[in-house]
């Protein structure tokens, strides 16, 4: 259901830009009063003896405040509920399944068109020239949307299927069939009609916020030290902050010196995030700059820059300013809830409660400590990526490439190899036909991806790159995970009993399956992995990984609510703000295991300015996708994949308790970096 929002969600948003025929009128405001709701009520229900109260009450509401005056007036809405109001149980379902049908056609076949249009792009399919693009580009679904208001199918559906919040939804999850939880996802397929216009500015906003982010570049060949010396290639230009970081993690082997190395760019950090930062540095190769001194040179002559003046602080204003205009048109009536309850599903309160939990465990010291020794000095701020947990297998990547590339010289040979692969991993011989049959392998341009469909009797895609001389082992790698997330996004459409629910609660749990696969693509060659350590450096990888990336979503989260508080803040508040908040955070629970106070470095995401209120979907992945892991290591494994995957986008906490008995949590990853720790200690 999740994918279906984000079908809806997008095309309206895409819709926007060619709908200004009504420019300015007041269609776009809810015209319906509350007497006339009450009314409506009222006649419906004396119309209908012995109705369920609250359904009808709430198809009402959640009708109305859908209703702009283009669709009619507020008499017209009161016939229109009466006349489309069901009343009885058979009809009800008769009605729900035509939907549910239909919905399948259309999100099917517009998934298709997209699929197909975009093939020369992602398939080995000629030279690309600008028709491709511009058809790769083209959305056949994008006023899919805005139709359905116009023909009011939206507002029988949503008279009749109604919305329900998460808290609600939590709260029926165990008492709920599934048809009544396919019901329930058929009420989020039309939520909120935002304002064309708004939804434009947020689009264009947010467009605007990317283009800045994708031209912060460091052109790392200019960055001196006190004795004016560089260090770093001439010609490396890095991206902030993603390219700046895996530079840091580039140098864990290089002893002294890539301490040093270490150290500059994390001076670099700081400028951009306090924004002290020379304006001219930024995305321009032309000044040598210290970045510990801040001092800026030319030709080896000392200069004066201006510096970057909170550009940083006002793209998240600009963000802020545009998202908090669709408040009035959500039932989700802050950014904050719609990104959390909407999107994730999981409550704001519920994820800084289970950051804080985890963030304040013990364990996180012992592994501190265990870094420390492997890295024979104290710890610095940016070893929150320390990534000297990752697993080297001794087995010669040539012999592996030799394998691969005999096994599967072209896309076909993987192709015919996939129900081979499903029986290795235990699916019986009919499961693992049935799922090869709606596998489709194809030549990718790029590294690959898996691509799903959206209807039953179309096939999911397993896009993978394979070279003249056939699968290397890298890509043979990737293509495993690939087809974790195929395997996954077959057995959620076509096993899932009602279409509303098919799919999965959110990308954590199809990357968990992903990753499962991936790890056991040695296993798939009829190999082993023959390092003892392997489970312990992954748990240790992941944990050390969730804390840094929680500490980020918490700030994320902290700046947002305090954003909600102080409205009319300038870019230099709000970079006050997030630089205490920044700091606070770091005292609290990275001060204890990193033994050094004020640190800011958390706000040094990207992700901060390009991607609003998105940092958290990151956090909990980790979590979800560590306990899914954790519970098919000893599982039966193939019928347990079948199982689970079943289930479909009911939430993700619901999901969570149908699937593995637990909610969400963070018990297990710390227990087991406990043990990890304690095997790789001694
Ligand atoms: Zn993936």
């Amino acid at each position: 259901m999740r994918k279906f929002l984000l079908l809806l969600t997008l095309p309206l948003l895409l819709a926007s830009c060619c709908d200004s025929s009504d420019k300015g009128k007041t269609k776009e405001v809810a015209n319906i009063t509350d007497a006339t709701v009450q009314s409506t009520i009222k006649s419906i229900s004396e119309k209908h003896a012995g109705i369920s109260s609250d359904m009808l009450e709430r198809g009402v509401k959640h009708a109305a405040s859908l209703w702009r005056n283009v669709d009619g007036t507020e008499a017209d809405f009161k016939v229109f509920c009466k006349d489309h109001f069901i009343a009885d149980e058979a009809t009800k379902e008769i009605m729900f399944e035509k939907v549910s049908r239909n919905l399948e056609v259309l999100y099917g076949h517009f998934n298709k068109i997209s699929l197909d249009l975009q093939r020369p792009l992602h398939e080995p399919m000629g030279e690309i020239i600008d028709v491709d693009k511009a058809f790769g580009g083209y959305s056949a679904q994008s006023h899919l949307t805005e139709d359905l208001y116009r023909n009011k199918l939206a507002f029988n559906i949503a008279l009749n299927f109604p919305y329900y919040t998460l808290t609600e939804k939590e709260a029926n999850a165990s008492s709920w069939t599934r048809k009544e939880w396919a019901y329930a996802r058929m009420g989020d397929v039309f939520t909120s009609r935002v304002p064309a216009e708004i939804l434009q500015n947020v689009s264009e906003v947010g467009s605007a916020s990317e283009m800045y982010i994708a031209n912060y570049n460091i052109h790392m060949g200019q960055l001196v030290d006190a004795d004016g010396k560089t260090h770093f290639p001439k010609d490396m230009v890095l991206l902030s902050h993603w390219n700046l970081r895996d530079e840091i993690k580039s140098h864990y082997s290089k002893g002294a010196e890539g301490v040093k190395l270490q150290g500059m760019v994390y001076e670099v950090m700081k400028r951009i995030i306090d924004q002290t930062i020379p304006a001219d540095v930024i995305n321009n190769g032309a000044y040598q700059w210290n970045p510990s001194t801040n001092e800026t040179f030319k030709d080896s002559k000392a200069v004066t820059l201006e510096s970057e003046q909170n550009g940083r602080y006002q793209q998240i204003i600009n963000n802020f300013h545009a998202m908090r205009q669709i408040d009035a048109y959500s039932p989700l009536n802050t950014a904050v809830k719609r990104a959390f309850a909407g999107g994730m599903e999981i409550t704001q309160a519920d994820a800084e409660a289970l950051f804080v939990e985890f963030m304040a465990a013990e364990e996180l010291k012992q592994v501190g400590e265990l870094i420390k020794k492997r890295l024979g000095r104290d710890l610095q701020p940016w070893d929150i990526w320390y990534d000297g947990f990752k697993a080297r297998s001794s087995i010669d990547e040539d012999a592996l490439n030799k394998i691969t590339r005999t096994r599967y010289p072209d896309a076909k040979a993987l192709d015919a190899d996939l129900a081979n692969l499903l029986l290795k991993l235990g699916f019986t011989q009919e499961k693992a036909d049935f799922l090869a049959e709606r596998i489709d392998v194809d030549a990718a341009r790029g590294s690959g991806h898996a691509w799903g469909a959206a209807m039953k009797g179309e096939t999911a895609h397993l896009r993978t790159r394979i070279p003249e001389t056939g699968m290397d082992y890298k890509g043979y790698n990737i293509a495993i995970h690939e087809f974790g997330h195929n395997v996954e996004q077959t057995i959620s459409l076509y096993d899932v009993d009602y279409y509303m629910l098919n799919g999965v609660p959110n990308t954590a749990f199809t990357e968990a399956l992903a990753f499962i696969f991936q790890k056991r693509d040695l296993e798939l060659l009829d190999m082993k992995n023959d390092n003892p350590e392997k489970e312990a450096l992954q748990t240790l990888d992941n944990f050390w990984s969730t804390y840094e990336i929680m500490g980020v979503s918490l700030l994320d989260q902290r700046m947002w609510l305090w954003l909600y508080d102080n409205p009319d803040a300038t870019a230099d508040q709000l970079k006050v703000a997030v630089e205490k908040i920044a700091v606070d955070i770091w005292n609290e629970f990275y001060a204890p295991v990193f033994g050094i106070k004020d640190q800011p470095i958390l706000a040094i995401y990207s992700h901060m300015i390009n991607s609003p209120i998105y940092l958290s979907n990151y956090a909990f992945g980790h979590l979800i996708q560590f306990q899914v892991e954790q519970y098919l290591k000893t599982a039966d494994f193939a019928p347990e994949v079948e199982r689970l995957f079943k289930i479909g986008s009911i939430t993700p906490n619901a999901w969570m308790q149908a699937g593995l008995g637990e909610n969400i949590s963070i018990t297990s990853i710390i227990e087991e970096a406990g043990k990890a720790a304690e095997q790789l200690a001694n």
